[in-house]
């Protein structure tokens, strides 16, 4: 027997989640045909007779089941899924104990709307979403639908609470689809262009954006920038709140230098101003942390939540605190389908999964393997302008080498060619050229490393051996 001593840098074992996978779907990439292939291509067609040509899908293929770390297509090909419904199914796709719940739940009752008569596994989520969001103080829960409309219902709540109008967001912002958040969302081209008049008194600031700073600047520095900004045009006592996604999504997984959510905060606190962290995509554990704020110890006094919440079903919450959220009239909250049961069912299963099986401790696992295969491949792959994120939220963005002239055709190159061979990434970004990586939380190591190959293989441009 010999014994050695820990090496300085030994990473953590890939911790075993298999209880999380559907055991009867093999986890494995498999391109049985052509991409789309022929049931898939059937389907397409009835789409475009039946479905809103405004309605866009990443994949060209038709789905039959997923679990784990795969999509299996009509036509029986297997995808690495590293995209996870948009964050959503950290807690694996129809992920045993998610589906038990639902199961059981939908045998009870489907719904009753809790405006109407209200049930104990609502109770239950606010009591969980109070015991893991940051802060330890009193906190009120409202559950609704949507992440669109958790964020709505976080606005709702700061203008009530404070009685002032603006709404501060950041340059490179999503917020969502409606009315209002569209406003709130920055980038014009898809989101917002054609479907204005846009909601009032939004204000949008610089955010901290270190690839893209023309002199490098410290957190502080872009923060002092915003404020800034946000006091000469709109004055600090006329702003309800100031509302941030911790690491920027669909804005291209922009992690903010460190310090710019800790001097905002401090600001906000000064000025009676709510600090508002939309975490839809951030939260529950996708960042390493239950929540991306939790990394620089930012309290946010209202949380907005929706995607890893309920494991694939449709839930978002607004979580702040306790005086704020109760200075809402009686009957000023709520909405049909709000909380619905199967989602709170859901939701505390996932819940579960987040806490028992150290899912946090996961995407951090995730994080060191995907960065470090990454960072050596943009050694060679001259159009990595940067790898980036955190935790099992990663990216790498794309310019013209040598440059920072950013690179939307390649992103979409490089996402169509990782498709063709079996393995599902994402673009995102104000300017089209990142491919983000979202993988479930619960994929398995060799899944992911075979996942990597490929994505290896289309940046250099390689041909892929199926
Ligand atoms: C996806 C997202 C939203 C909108 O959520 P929907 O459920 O699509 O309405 C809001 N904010 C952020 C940060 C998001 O990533």
């Amino acid at each position: 027997m010999s014994t050695r001593s820990a090496a300085p840098q030994a990473v953590s074992a890939w911790p075993d989640l298999s209880h999380l996978r559907p055991s009867d779907l093999p986890q494995e990439r498999r391109v049985v045909g052509p991409v789309p292939g022929p049931a898939s291509q059937a389907l397409a067609e009835r789409r475009a007779r039946s479905v809103a040509a405004g309605v866009a899908s990443t994949l060209p293929v038709y789905v039959a089941r997923a679990g784990g770390g795969v999509i299996v297509d009509v036509d029986g090909n297997s995808f690495v899924d590293l995209a996870s419904g948009i964050a959503v199914t950290s807690v694996g796709n129809a992920a045993p104990g998610v589906v038990d719940a639902v199961a059981a739940q939908a045998a009870d009752f489907t719904h009753t709307c809790f405006m109407v008569a209200p049930y104990e596994e609502y109770v239950a989520v606010c009591e969980a979403l109070a015991r893991l969001t940051p802060g330890d103080h009193a906190k009120r829960t409202v559950l609704v639908n949507s992440g669109a409309e958790a964020v709505e219902n976080a606005v709702k709540v700061a203008r009530r609470a404070t009685g002032r109008d603006a709404v501060v967001v950041l340059d490179h912002a999503y917020h969502g689809r409606t009315n209002l958040t569209m406003a709130m969302t920055a980038k014009a081209m898809p989101y917002k262009t054609g479907f204005g008049p846009f909601a009032g008194e939004v204000y949008r600031v610089p955010a901290s954006y270190p690839l893209r700073e023309p002199v490098p600047i410290t957190g502080e520095q872009a923060a002092a920038r915003a404020v800034a900004v946000l006091e000469k045009q709109v004055g600090a006592d006329q702003v309800a709140c100031v509302v941030v996604e911790p690491v920027l999504g669909e804005g291209g997984f922009v992690v903010p230098a460190p310090g710019f959510l800790p001097a905002l905060e401090r600001w906000c606190r000064e000025h009676g101003v709510l600090l508002v962290a939309d975490e839809v995509q951030t939260g529950f554990a996708r960042t390493g942390a239950m929540f991306a704020c939790d990394h620089e110890g930012v309290v946010p006094d209202l949380v907005a939540m929706a995607k890893g919440i309920a494991g694939g079903l449709p839930l978002g919450a607004v979580t702040g605190r306790a005086e704020l959220m109760d200075a809402v009239h009686l009957g000023g909250l709520g909405g049909t389908f709000g909380g619905n049961p199967l989602a709170c069912a859901a939701a505390l299963a996932a819940v579960e999964a987040y806490e028992r099986d150290d899912l946090a401790a996961a995407a951090r696992r995730i994080e060191e393997l995907v960065t470090s295969r990454l960072r050596d491949v943009a050694t060679r792959a001259r159009q990595v302008g940067e790898v980036r994120g955190r935790g099992a939220m990663l990216a790498i963005e794309l310019v013209r080498p040598g440059t920072l002239e950013p690179d939307p055709a390649e992103a979409a190159r490089v996402a169509r060619a990782c498709a063709q061979e079996g393995v599902l990434v994402l673009t995102c970004g104000t300017y089209g050229n990142v491919v983000r990586l979202l993988p479930p939380l619960v994929i398995g190591e060799d899944l992911l490393r075979d996942g990597l190959d490929v994505l290896e293989r289309a940046l250099l441009g390689l041909p892929v051996p199926v």
